[in-house]
């Protein structure tokens, strides 16, 4: 058997073009959804991502204005300038770059955004809505990573996900989105014993590590849809994930690649989230 590709280029086109309509409809009513984007420090990682999140969200009509700030900016000017945005009515959503400079407490920067503004979704505030079922703003990663499963029309309820990492961006936040959807959900970590007799038990793998070939072949259950959430390089220096994708592709029923998985539509739900952020602030039309 060899799995299907879920072409995260392919589903974040498509859903940049509905966020795009979502736009024009809010311009149609005299309203410009905005982004306002900081980052602090010259990270060069950091310069590519937030000019390609620029580039994304002028790309579907979204206003973002990209702010740069030197490293030595100190916490409590970036503290001033946050509660700045919150207060401006014209801004709908606020990302602050991570990570920040080592001087700065990026959690107390983090829970200064408004959470009505958090399109990040990583303050405590849209992390509890996510626990307790309750209107908020997903992380984009695993929410990118639910999209693509709903893509393929995949049914989670009743199904075994086991989720590897437990991070607060993206393993935790995973979980509770596919428990949210019925699935029993196992969280593995670096602590994890046995990884293997859990994965071959998975319908669904996400692979949210940062260490190649965390899940090769033999812990694939056949057919099993396999998400790669990894970003890391090999020894030509090319992008790879978690996953040892050309041997799992043969087990597997759906998988995803990298490049062109994950990260496309971790870019595409950050747009989904800043239109939902400007339309929840002007009401949907009756
Ligand atoms: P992180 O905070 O470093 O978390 C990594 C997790 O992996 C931790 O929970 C760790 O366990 C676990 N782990 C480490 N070694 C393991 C092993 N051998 N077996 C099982 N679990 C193991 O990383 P993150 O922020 O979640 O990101 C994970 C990966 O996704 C990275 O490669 C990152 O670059 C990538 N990423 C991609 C996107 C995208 O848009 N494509 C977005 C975000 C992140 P402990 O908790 O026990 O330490």
């Amino acid at each position: 058997m060899t799995a299907q590709i879920i072409d995260g280029n392919a589903l974040a086109k498509q859903i940049r073009a509905e966020v795009a309509g979502r736009t024009e409809a809010l311009k149609a009513r005299g309203i410009q959804p905005r982004l306002a984007i900081v980052l602090v420090g010259e990270d060069p990682a950091s310069q590519v991502y937030v000019k390609h999140k620029a580039a994304d969200s002028e790309q579907t009509g979204l206003l973002a204005t990209l702010e740069r700030y030197p490293a030595t900016m100190t916490e409590d000017e970036l503290l001033t300038r946050i509660r700045a945005l919150n207060a401006e009515p014209s801004v709908h959503g606020i990302l602050v770059q991570l990570p920040l400079p080592r001087h700065m407490d990026s959690h107390k920067v983090i829970e200064t955004i408004a959470p009505a503004k958090d399109v990040d979704g990583f303050h405590i505030a849209s992390a509890g809505a996510l626990m307790v079922g309750q209107p908020g703003f997903w992380p984009c990663t695993p929410y990118g990573c639910l999209k693509m499963l709903d893509a393929i029309g995949y049914e989670l309820k009743g199904k075994h996900a086991v989720v590897i990492g437990r991070s607060n961006i993206v393993g935790k936040p995973m979980a509770l989105m596919l428990l949210g959807r019925d699935a029993t959900v196992t969280i593995t970590h670096s602590r994890t014993t046995d990884l293997k007799a859990l994965t071959l038990q998975a319908d669904v793998v996400v692979a949210a590590v940062g260490k190649r070939n965390v899940l090769t072949a033999d812990m694939v259950k056949p057919g099993a849809v396999v998400i790669d959430v990894g970003m890391n390089r090999n020894e030509e220096g090319k992008l790879c994930g978690d996953v040892d994708f050309e041997a799992v592709k043969q087990v597997a029923g759906w998988i995803t690649p990298v490049p062109g998985g994950v990260g496309p539509m971790t870019r595409a739900m950050l747009l989904v989230n800043t239109i939902e952020a400007a339309e929840r602030v002007a009401g949907r039309p009756a």
